[in-house]
């Protein structure tokens, strides 16, 4: 890795003009369908099923959909847990299936939706977060304490609740230690799989704030995956929405809350709350029909089964690509809908 110009880190504002530190090609994760262990293949389930993504240093991208949209896959692809089945996924320049099992997990590491799952509840806090440093070979004794100390610290926590457990702490707290583990070898990336899911919508600020601070100080690079829009909103960069193990519209925040594009991620923050019942009842977009199996997506467009302005005869038929429509802003239909414009409430 080139040595890190402080300056390509500002405010959060990652650079473009330098290489992706992750680069996604055609990225494809299909899980064969078997009867039996000896029986053949049958069909695949298409979890991811071609997504192309660049995220630069720095950069916080939010990757929404609905359960089985493919979005966790797609983190586990990147760092490099599961095989792909097709594709290419760089990370600073170097094929994430090439790299060492032992610099991947430097470089790269993960906080979950359930941190208490990941704790070992016999470990000690201060075990559990020096663990990677052991491994490692970075740290022992005293300077090993002091770096947990530190640790803590850096999360909101206090160095004397190195000596406690687990059961003692709040699902905020433990979700703090998570991360205290996770930043202790100094990564470059982080995947964040629904880390406040599970969380109080207060402690989810604090924990979210926490994160957009140590991204900052530290210039990390994190993707977000979250089925909640209200979070990305917080702490995205850019948001990609996901679809049936495919890309169907990726911008930066800001423009794909004020002009979103395809009809899917319309419904999407339609179904964010408002402060009033009227409201909610005035601006809800509810989809027909359920999602379609990845084992057998539709033709076409795979979204045109629900699709409240499918065209027949185009979006059944033909696939649309995810192209440019103003900027970075891009989208996978054929007929997105204009700036500022909305679609048929289906449930008036
Ligand atoms: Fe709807 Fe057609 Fe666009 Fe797909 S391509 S989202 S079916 S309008």
């Amino acid at each position: 890795m080139s040595e890190e110009d402080p300056k390509e880190v500002v405010n959060n504002k990652p650079s473009e003009d330098l290489p992706p530190l992750i680069k996604i090609r055609n990225a494809k994760k299909w899980f064969p369908i078997k009867a039996g262990m000896f029986s053949p293949v049958t069909a695949h389930v298409r979890a991811v099923d071609g997504v192309d993504l660049d995220i630069q240093k720095g950069e916080t991208v939010g990757v929404v959909g609905e359960s089985g949209c493919g979005k966790t896959t797609l983190g586990r692809l990147v760092m490099g847990l599961i095989p792909r089945t097709e594709g290419s996924i760089e990370f600073d320049g170097m094929d994430i299936s090439s790299m060492k099992r032992k610099e991947l997990r430097r470089r790269l590491q993960i906080v979950f939706q359930d941190p208490g799952g990941s704790m070992n509840p016999r470990m000690s806090v201060r075990s559990i977060i020096a663990e990677p440093l052991i491994v490692n070979g970075l740290a022992d004794g005293a300077e090993l304490t002091k770096k947990v100390s530190e640790l803590l610290t850096i999360v909101g926590l206090k160095p004397n609740h190195m000596t406690r457990f687990p059961h003692e702490f709040s699902g905020g707290q433990k979700q703090r230690i998570a991360l205290a583990r996770a930043l202790s070898l100094d990564p470059e990336f982080i995947l964040l799989d629904e880390p406040t899911s599970a969380l109080d919508v207060s402690v989810q600020a604090q924990v979210l704030n926490l994160l957009d601070s140590i991204q900052k100080e530290r210039g990390l690079t994190f993707i977000f995956i979250t089925h909640s829009l209200n979070v990305v909103n917080h702490i995205s960069d850019r948001v990609a929405v996901m679809y049936l193990g495919k890309i169907v519209e990726i911008a930066e925040t800001d423009e794909l809350f004020a002009n979103p594009a395809h009809p899917y991620t319309h419904a999407l923050l339609s179904a964010i709350p408002q402060p009033s019942v009227e409201e909610n009842q005035k601006q809800r977009i509810v989809l027909s029909g359920d999602v379609p199996s990845p084992a057998n997506p539709p033709s076409g467009c795979s979204f045109h089964t629900r699709c409240p302005v499918a065209v027949e005869g185009k979006c059944d038929v033909d696939e649309p690509e995810l192209e440019a429509i103003i900027g970075g802003h891009k989208v996978a239909c054929h007929f997105p809908v204009e700036a500022g414009g909305s679609l048929p409430m289906l449930n008036d």
